[in-house]
Protein backbone atom coordinates (compact mmCIF):
# COMPACT_ATOMS: atom_id res chain seq x y z
CA UNK A 1 0.00 0.00 0.00
CA UNK A 2 1.25 3.18 -0.58
CA UNK A 3 1.73 6.16 2.17
CA UNK A 4 -1.14 8.00 0.73
CA UNK A 5 -3.57 5.35 1.29
CA UNK A 6 -2.23 4.48 4.88
CA UNK A 7 -2.73 7.77 5.57
CA UNK A 8 -6.30 8.26 4.49
CA UNK A 9 -7.28 4.98 6.09
CA UNK A 10 -5.80 6.40 9.48
CA UNK A 11 -7.99 9.58 9.23
CA UNK A 12 -11.03 7.96 8.31
CA UNK A 13 -10.10 5.35 11.69
CA UNK A 14 -9.84 8.83 13.67
CA UNK A 15 -12.38 10.28 12.26
CA UNK A 16 -14.88 6.79 13.28
CA UNK A 17 -13.48 7.08 16.80
CA UNK A 18 -13.98 11.01 17.10
CA UNK A 19 -17.29 10.65 16.50
CA UNK A 20 -17.50 8.08 18.86
CA UNK A 21 -16.01 9.71 21.49
CA UNK A 22 -18.49 12.73 21.04
CA UNK A 23 -21.28 10.12 21.28
CA UNK A 24 -20.26 9.10 24.95
CA UNK A 25 -18.82 12.38 26.20
CA UNK A 26 -21.16 13.55 28.79
CA UNK A 27 -22.26 9.69 29.41
CA UNK A 28 -18.64 8.12 29.73
CA UNK A 29 -15.99 10.49 29.43
CA UNK A 30 -13.67 8.50 30.22
CA UNK A 31 -14.18 5.91 27.43
CA UNK A 32 -14.08 9.21 25.23
CA UNK A 33 -10.88 9.71 26.29
CA UNK A 34 -9.86 5.89 25.36
CA UNK A 35 -11.46 6.47 22.23
CA UNK A 36 -9.26 9.79 21.76
CA UNK A 37 -5.85 8.20 22.99
CA UNK A 38 -6.50 6.13 20.69
CA UNK A 39 -7.00 8.22 17.52
CA UNK A 40 -4.01 9.72 18.79
CA UNK A 41 -2.18 6.77 18.47
CA UNK A 42 -3.31 5.76 15.13
CA UNK A 43 -2.07 9.64 13.58
CA UNK A 44 1.33 9.10 15.36
CA UNK A 45 1.23 5.63 13.51
CA UNK A 46 0.58 6.77 10.08
CA UNK A 47 2.23 9.98 10.51
CA UNK A 48 -0.69 12.12 9.78
CA UNK A 49 -2.42 15.13 11.37
CA UNK A 50 -4.79 15.13 13.47
CA UNK A 51 -7.87 17.57 12.12
CA UNK A 52 -8.17 20.55 13.60
CA UNK A 53 -11.32 20.25 14.84
CA UNK A 54 -10.18 17.45 16.95
CA UNK A 55 -7.00 19.14 18.27
CA UNK A 56 -9.48 22.03 18.98
CA UNK A 57 -11.45 19.51 21.22
CA UNK A 58 -9.45 18.08 23.13
CA UNK A 59 -6.43 18.02 25.75
CA UNK A 60 -3.42 16.86 24.87
CA UNK A 61 -2.14 16.06 28.35
CA UNK A 62 -5.45 13.75 29.45
CA UNK A 63 -6.32 13.55 25.92
CA UNK A 64 -10.04 14.54 27.47
CA UNK A 65 -12.87 15.52 24.83
CA UNK A 66 -14.18 18.86 26.13
CA UNK A 67 -17.65 19.40 26.50
CA UNK A 68 -18.36 23.47 26.81
CA UNK A 69 -18.94 24.72 30.41
CA UNK A 70 -18.50 21.03 31.93
CA UNK A 71 -14.40 20.36 31.47
CA UNK A 72 -13.20 22.77 30.10
CA UNK A 73 -13.32 26.73 30.27
CA UNK A 74 -12.54 28.98 27.39
CA UNK A 75 -11.62 32.48 27.75
CA UNK A 76 -10.71 34.98 24.91
CA UNK A 77 -7.85 37.38 25.56
CA UNK A 78 -6.94 40.56 24.41
CA UNK A 79 -3.42 40.58 25.09
CA UNK A 80 -0.69 41.19 21.96
CA UNK A 81 -2.64 39.12 19.90
CA UNK A 82 -6.05 37.91 19.99
CA UNK A 83 -6.21 34.71 21.48
CA UNK A 84 -8.39 32.12 22.86
CA UNK A 85 -7.56 30.31 26.08
CA UNK A 86 -8.79 26.33 26.83
CA UNK A 87 -8.51 25.31 30.12
CA UNK A 88 -9.22 21.45 30.59
CA UNK A 89 -10.68 21.38 34.19
CA UNK A 90 -9.45 17.55 34.39
CA UNK A 91 -5.97 18.02 34.41
CA UNK A 92 -5.54 21.57 34.43
CA UNK A 93 -3.79 22.04 31.23
CA UNK A 94 -3.68 25.39 29.20
CA UNK A 95 -4.13 25.41 25.31
CA UNK A 96 -3.52 28.51 23.54
CA UNK A 97 -5.00 29.16 20.19
CA UNK A 98 -4.65 32.57 17.94
CA UNK A 99 -7.89 33.95 16.64
CA UNK A 100 -6.40 34.87 12.92
CA UNK A 101 -8.54 35.30 9.94
CA UNK A 102 -5.80 33.44 8.02
CA UNK A 103 -4.69 30.34 10.26
CA UNK A 104 -0.98 30.51 10.28
CA UNK A 105 -0.18 27.07 11.04
CA UNK A 106 4.01 27.67 11.61
CA UNK A 107 3.00 29.84 14.34
CA UNK A 108 0.28 27.91 15.92
CA UNK A 109 2.50 25.00 16.08
CA UNK A 110 5.25 27.03 17.67
CA UNK A 111 2.26 28.06 20.04
CA UNK A 112 1.45 24.36 21.10
CA UNK A 113 5.39 23.43 21.44
CA UNK A 114 5.80 25.51 23.65
CA UNK A 115 2.93 24.52 25.85
CA UNK A 116 4.33 21.07 25.90
CA UNK A 117 8.23 22.12 26.99
CA UNK A 118 9.33 20.79 29.97
CA UNK A 119 7.84 22.71 33.41
ZN1 LIG B 1 -6.51 17.59 30.35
Amino acid sequence: MNPSNVKQIAMQRILILFEQAKKVRRTDPKLAAQYVESARKIAMAARTRLPIEFRRETCKECNSLFVHGINCRVRIKQKREPHVVVTCLNCGNQTRMLLKKKMEHKELEQDNYSNEAPR
